[in-house]
């Protein structure tokens, strides 16, 4: 049985337990694809992913400009006011779309879109229209695609609203992070919640059937009761899901956050604690399912239905409801997938664009799966969705004797066992209530990759 998915916090459970680790939207995570495959292997990784029966498509489109850096991003953007930029990307995504799509069954569904960025609402509303375009002509797209797009509400117009409607997009995901004007300024995003209210007026009108809201905690400046407030705002607005995010402090990666360590005092790891704590006391007390990681829906959201049938998925954005989906994934830095390889784009426009110029797909890095990556893939990615390690399922679908197989990684457990983490009955193990916070740290029980990466991650909590 599925546990319910709003138990209390265990706060001293997550003290013990959480350490930095892998958000598992992947397995093997990025940090381990290579420049190894040659272009040739990536075309005929894309054909065998064509053979009959294959599943539905995928598609994610990195737009990746933005007007400002906000201090604390992540992302792979490139900051510009030329809208010209736009103009001309779209150009070059108009190649790899064509470079791509004609190796590809043109008679697949496409069951989900992404715009992600960046910010995909810096290109101008014609823009949109173009790459709405673009998208029907080369794929087929299901009448019930889910087709959702990265909203940035200071860069969002009502054209904006409308050019998305009219390509077909359904879904948005607001970026808000934190209302509280001190924290804006500290990491240099200036966004007043009238302009909140106004991007979900404008999408509700257009019939955006679910709208998200991601928000950080672990910000400069911020607290438990500041935080408390940023909740008690977004509230109002009545979002049909929400983001948690811990911040993610990697300067050694994104050099742009070292500003923080120069001019302010990040939040203790207990007081990014009581941040979530007390977000996830808000959003359940407030009628929100805690659907696992940092990820909270409204009862009738499709993404708590499944979550609560067992029915979660989860790929480069996170949990999702679609299952078996290859991705193929357009524009700088993006990431493609099929069942068993990876394949990365180049992360810059100049090599991303020589690539496209020379008639190549322009992939950098990318990774084939071994079998026992599949398998392991397949054990993570059942605590991350199903909460539940069942052993006869598990050995029928890896083709081995699970518990013989990895008894090593099983015998690690027993702390996380003692401690009610997770709860053995006659069949397997089950994440307990206390437990869904920690489903990070019981799948690095099961990462080959982890002691290596061990520095790269952020934190669990
Ligand atoms: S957080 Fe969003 S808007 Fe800010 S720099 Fe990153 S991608 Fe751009």
């Amino acid at each position: 049985m599925m546990p319910a998915l709003s138990p209390a916090l265990d706060l001293d459970l997550i003290r013990k337990y959480a350490v930095p680790g892998p958000r598992y939207t992947s397995y093997p995570p990025a940090t381990q694809f290579t420049t190894e495959l040659a272009p040739l292997s990536l075309q005929d990784a894309i054909q065998e992913d064509n053979a009959p029966g294959a599943g539905p498509l995928s598609l994610y489109f990195h737009l990746p400009f933005c007007e400002s850096r906000c201090w604390f991003c992540g992302c792979n953007t490139v900051i510009t006011r030329r809208r010209e930029s736009a103009d001309d990307y779209l150009g070059w995504l108009i190649r790899e779309v064509r470079l791509t799509a004609r190796l590809m069954d043109p008679q697949r569904q496409v069951a989900q879109i992404h715009f992600g960025g960046g910010t995909p609402t810096f290109f101008p509303p014609d823009e949109l229209r173009r790459l709405g375009a673009l998208i029907h002509e080369h794929f087929l797209v299901a009448p019930d695609c889910e087709f959702s797009v990265e909203v940035d509400p200071r860069r969002l117009t009502r054209d904006h609203v409308h050019a998305l409607q009219e390509i077909g997009a359904n879904r948005a995901s607001l970026g808000i992070q934190d209302t509280n004007p001190a924290v804006q300024l500290a990491v240099h995003r200036i966004q007043p919640q009238a302009q909140n209210q106004q991007a979900f007026t404008w999408l509700r009108e257009a019939g955006f059937s679910s709208i998200n809201v991601d928000l950080i905690y672990g910000l400069p400046l911020q607290t438990a009761d500041s935080f408390a407030r940023t909740i008690d705002d977004v509230l109002t607005l009545d979002p049909d899901r929400l983001s948690v995010f811990g911040y993610a402090h990697v300067p050694w990666i994104k050099p742009a956050q070292k500003i923080f360590d120069q001019k302010h005092t990040l939040p203790s790891a207990e007081n990014r604690l009581a941040m979530f704590a007390v977000a996830r006391e808000k959003l359940t007390e407030a009628g929100y399912l805690d659907v696992g990681l940092d990820h909270f829906a409204k009862p009738g959201d499709e993404l708590a239905g499944a979550a609560l049938s067992g029915g979660l998925h989860r790929n480069f954005q996170g949990y999702s409801t679609r299952a078996g989906a290859s991705l193929y994934a357009f524009g700088i830095s993006s990431i493609s997938q099929t069942a068993d390889t990876f394949r990365q784009n180049f992360k810059t426009l100049p090599e991303w664009q020589a690539a496209l110029a020379a008639g190549h797909l322009p992939v950098e890095k990318g990774y084939r799966l071994s079998i026992e990556d599949q398998r392991r893939r397949t054990i993570i990615m059942s605590i991350m969705c199903a909460r539940r390690l069942d052993f006869a399922a598990l050995s029928a679908e890896l083709g081995v004797d699970f518990e013989c197989t990895y008894a090593a990684e099983l015998g690690t457990l027993g702390d996380l066992i003692t401690d009610g983490v997770l709860q053995r009955d006659a069949t397997g193990l089950s994440v307990t209530e206390p437990g869904l916070p920690l489903l990070r740290v019981i799948a690095m029980k099961f990462d080959a990759y982890l002691r290596r990466d061990a520095q790269r991650h952020s934190k669990t909590i």
